[in-house]
């Protein structure tokens, strides 16, 4: 029998994976997507890509939950192919993130201590540890004497989004994948891909369009998010730190080479627009505050983006009128990527074999 042939509207980080895995199942992929490869301007592009399962559960449930321990085995397996196939190397750590509040804050910080307690299965209760003082400049020695004590949650890890989504494109090369930069998709239907100037025949069509699939995926919104990414020489985190407030949570996510990626506003808006003032002061005081040494951090990047949203919030992959749906990834997506990106591959080769 001949490779089926998976077409795919879409080629952020759940288009851009679920290319990967397929092309590597010996699937024949065509690859579209409205922006060129590189443009920075998408939630995947954009996102601190933290990978957070204990602390996302705070705000989400168990079906996030779940999704995302499957995601965190895979994440390491699935870069280590990756790293095997082409000798690309992607930046992932898995070194738990501690969560710290200043003093007049801290009762956010056992607010979200007792939520975590309530909402987590008790088998994984062990991975909240309460630290005080001495044992969190033990985990970030840069912390020294800047908070009374925080959480530690373990587990809980980052990757360079950046260096992922780039390694892959060039992987999808030379794997052979048909990728249509530039190119907008209209519409899907049942084994077709419409673009503006022609339409694609496929044995499968997906659409991974994130935001840009409102039209055909009715529920999907956008929610605006903005992340500022700095460079601060001499400054030294292992992990993310997570700052507790009561108005909002920020974190900082360290990244390769000194830099940081402070995020994330969350608002309930779908312009796309740059990033605000008021936004900017928010990061930028979060920063400052965790350790003033970032004063001296260089701006490398302000980029805001839509988080694809369904109003459960929960990610979804579907199959309507003959076309597959992967989407409404919101505030989770690096977390939950892997599970969902297996899901649909499976559920596509057993549709076409
Ligand atoms: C500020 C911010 C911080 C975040 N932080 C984290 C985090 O720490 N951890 C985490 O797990 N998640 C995080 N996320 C969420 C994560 O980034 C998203 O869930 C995920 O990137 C969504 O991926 P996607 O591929 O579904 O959508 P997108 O990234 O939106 O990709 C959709 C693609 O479809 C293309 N497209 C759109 N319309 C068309 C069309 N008509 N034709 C062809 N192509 C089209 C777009 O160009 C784009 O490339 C964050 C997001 C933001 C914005």
């Amino acid at each position: 029998m001949t490779s089926p042939h998976i077409g795919i509207a879409g080629a952020g980080l759940a288009g851009r994976t679920l290319a990967w895995r397929l092309a590597r199942m010996g699937c024949r992929v065509s690859l579209f997507d409205a922006r060129q490869r590189d443009d920075l301007a998408t939630a995947s592009q954009t996102a601190a890509a933290m990978l957070s399962p204990l602390a996302e559960l705070a705000v989400s449930d168990e079906a996030v939950f779940a999704l995302g321990q499957r995601s965190m085995q895979l994440w390491p397996q699935w870069i280590a192919e990756l790293a095997q196939a082409s000798g690309e190397e992607v930046y992932y750590r898995q070194q738990g993130t501690l969560v710290v509040a200043h003093a007049p804050d801290q009762a956010s910080l056992e607010h979200f201590s007792r939520l975590l307690h309530h909402k987590l299965p008790a088998a994984c209760l062990s991975q909240v540890q309460t630290l005080d003082g001495a044992a969190l400049a033990g985990y970030e020695p840069m912390l020294a004497g800047r908070f009374g004590g925080g959480l530690y949650l373990a587990g809980e890890g980052q990757l360079a989004n950046d260096q992922w989504m780039a390694a892959l494109g060039r992987e999808l090369d030379r794997l052979g994948v048909s990728w249509h930069e530039a190119q907008s998709v209209v519409s899907l239907e049942a084994h077709r891909i419409v673009c503006a100037d022609a339409a694609y025949s496929v044995d499968w069509a997906v659409d991974a369009r994130g935001v840009g699939s409102k039209a055909q995926l009715p529920g999907i919104r956008g929610v605006r998010g903005e992340v500022l990414r700095v460079e601060c020489a001499g400054v030294n985190l292992q992990r993310p730190v997570r700052l507790m407030h009561p108005r909002y949570q920020l974190y900082v996510a360290p990244r390769p080479n000194h830099q940081f990626v402070v995020g994330a506003t969350e608002l309930e808006s779908e312009d796309s627009g740059p990033v605000t003032v008021r936004s900017v002061l928010e990061l930028a005081s979060a920063l400052y505050s965790l350790h003033p040494a970032f004063g001296e951090a260089r701006v490398l990047r302000m980029n805001a983006a839509l988080r694809p949203a369904l109003d459960d919030h929960r990610p979804a992959v579907v199959q309507q009128d003959g076309v597959w749906h992967i989407n409404g990834l919101y505030r989770h997506g690096y977390l939950c990527a892997p599970a969902l990106v297996d899901e649909l591959a499976h559920k596509l080769l057993a549709c076409t074999t």
